[in-house]
């Protein structure tokens, strides 16, 4: 668990096997059977050749660093929170998602580097998948 606030996310049919695995701890992502693109985020259909044959795949949880900023004014649930990273992780799936860098110092964070996914309990029961550098 990081310091973060963890707020519940919005559950959609397309989203739930993604955040019934985050509860679970796993991270997955949907992949394309058709051209076997893997899909951020998740929907029905693949962005790249538009089949509706998307299933889920284990990601491997680790990722790298492709964009980061410091927040350190937060508002709403995170005004206490700042400063904090928002980050853009390059899995290594190739999907980018947007995220949190935790577990070590805000000025820390760098493009390039190398994270592994850590989860944070909601209290809804799911929970928010979030980064930390490999090895913290
Ligand atoms: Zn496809």
């Amino acid at each position: 668990m990081s310091s973060l606030p963890a707020p519940s996310p919005p559950v959609t049919l397309e989203t739930q096997p993604f955040w019934d695995a985050a509860a679970a701890g796993r991270l997955v992502l949907p992949r394309c059977d058709a051209c076997t693109t893997v899909i951020w985020y998740p929907r029905a259909f693949c962005p790249a050749c538009g089949s509706t044959a998307v299933c889920w795949i284990d990601a491997a949880g680790t990722g790298t660093v492709y964009s980061c900023t410091v927040v350190r004014k937060g508002q709403g649930a995170y005004r206490e929170a700042a400063p904090y990273v928002v980050a853009y992780v390059e899995l290594d799936e190739g999907p980018r998602m947007m995220t949190n860098v935790v577990g070590c110092d805000p000025d820390a964070v760098s493009i390039g580097m190398r994270v592994e996914v850590t989860f944070d309990a909601t209290d809804k029961g799911t929970a928010l998948p979030r980064f930390r550098p490999v090895g913290s």
